[in-house]
C-alpha cells in the first residue's frame, strides 16, 4: 500500500465511520463490487468472455490472499451449452482444530450478460456476494477456522444454479464432510437496510446462530422466504443454496427482498446501499465464527 493511497483511504474511512470494520478492507471490499459491475466485464455471462474477465480478476484477489485450491487447481470446469464451459472457483481454509469438516461459503459470479444491446452489471445480484467471499478469505486465511472453510465463486448460477450442482456432482472433498452451506447472493441493496436469513424454517436449529448478529450492525435480519407453498415467496430452491439443501446439507441464504433492479440494467454500483452492505459482511463473518465454534451441535441435529 502506498502512502498515498493510505492517506486516502483514512480520509475516507474518517468521512464514512459505517464503513470502519476491523475484520476487513471495507474500501478493497466497495472497489472489488465496483470493478466486477463495471462495463468492461460485459455482465459477466457465464461461457462469454466478460465471466471469463471476471473469474481472472477474482483468481488475482484470492492469490494475493495466498488462498489455497480445494482440488488439484482452484479451477472447476463444467460444460454448458452451445459448447460453451462454465468455471468455479473453489478456494480451501484448512481448519486448525478438525479439518475433516467442512463449511462451504458460497456465492455466484457470474450474471446474465448483455441483453438487447444493454449491459446487465448486476452490481447487487452478484457482485456483491462474490466481493464477500474475498473479504471473507482475506479474515480467515489470517485467522483460520477450527474447521474447513471452503469458498466457492460459483459460475452459470443465472443457467439454473449449474455451477453449485457441478460442485456437488464432482466435489473436490467427500460430501459427507460438508456439514453447512452459507450461501450470500444480493446482499448489498436495501434502502431499509432489511436482510434475509432463508432456511431457518427447513432447519430450526440454526437459528440461534443467525440471532442478534445484526445487534450494534448497520442492518435489520428478518426470518423467511422460507415457507413451502408460497411459490416465488419460496426462495428455497432459488439460488446456489438449493443443490445443497437437495442433499440434505444445512444451509443459511441471505439476500436482501427483490428491487428495482433486480435482473434489470440498472442493477449498477451506484445504487448499493454502502453502509448497509459492509456492515452485512462484517455479520456473516460473525456467523461463521460463531457456527465454526459449534458446529459439532449442528452435526448431531443432522443425524437426529
Ligand atoms: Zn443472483
Amino acid at each position: 500500500m502506498t502512502i498515498r493511497f493510505l492517506l486516502l483511504s483514512m480520509i475516507a474511512l474518517s468521512a464514512h465511520p459505517g464503513l470502519s470494520q476491523e475484520r476487513f478492507d471495507a474500501l478493497a471490499l466497495l472497489k472489488d463490487v465496483e470493478t466486477l459491475s463495471s462495463d468492461d466485464y460485459e455482465g459477466r455471462d457465464a461461457g462469454t468472455a466478460g465471466g471469463a474477465k471476471a473469474r481472472e480478476y477474482l483468481k488475482t484477489r484470492f492469490a494475493s490472499l495466498s488462498l489455497m485450491a480445494c482440488g488439484e487447481s482452484i479451477e472447476q470446469s463444467f460444460p454448458l451449452d452451445d459448447d460453451r464451459e462454465g468455471v468455479n472457483l473453489i478456494g480451501r481454509i484448512e481448519g486448525s482444530d478438525s479439518p475433516g469438516k467442512a463449511i462451504v461459503i458460497s456465492a455466484h459470479y457470474d450474471h446474465v450478460g448483455i441483453r438487447g444491446g444493454e449491459i446487465f452489471n448486476g452490481a447487487d445480484d452478484n457482485a456483491s456476494g462474490a466481493a464477500a467471499l474475498v473479504a471473507i478469505a482475506s479474515y480467515f486465511t489470517r485467522h483460520p477456522a477450527r474447521h474447513t472453510l471452503i469458498i466457492a465463486a460459483f459460475d452459470a448460477e443465472e443457467k439454473g444454479l449449474r455451477g453449485a450442482r457441478a460442485f456437488l456432482d464432482d466435489p473436490c472433498l467427500p460430501i459427507s464432510s460438508i456439514s453447512l452451506n452459507i450461501n450470500l447472493d444480493m446482499i448489498s441493496r436495501s434502502e431499509t437496510h432489511e436482510l434475509y436469513a432463508v432456511g431457518i424454517r427447513q432447519y430450526p436449529y440454526l437459528e440461534e446462530f443467525v440471532q442478534g448478529i445484526d445487534s450494534d450492525r448497520d442492518f435489520t435480519l428478518l426470518l423467511g422466504h422460507d415457507e413451502p407453498g408460497t411459490g416465488s415467496d419460496d426462495w428455497t430452491m432459488a439460488s446456489d443454496h438449493g443443490p445443497f439443501h437437495t442433499q440434505g446439507i444445512p444451509f443459511i441464504y441471505f439476500g436482501v427482498e427483490d428491487h428495482a433492479g433486480y435482473h434489470q440494467p440498472g442493477d449498477d454500483y451506484e445504487y448499493i446501499t454502502q453502509d448497509f452492505y459492509v456492515s452485512v459482511v462484517d455479520g456473516v463473518i460473525e456467523l461463521i465464527i460463531r457456527m465454526d465454534a459449534d458446529l459439532d451441535a449442528i452435526e448431531e441435529h443432522r443425524t437426529r
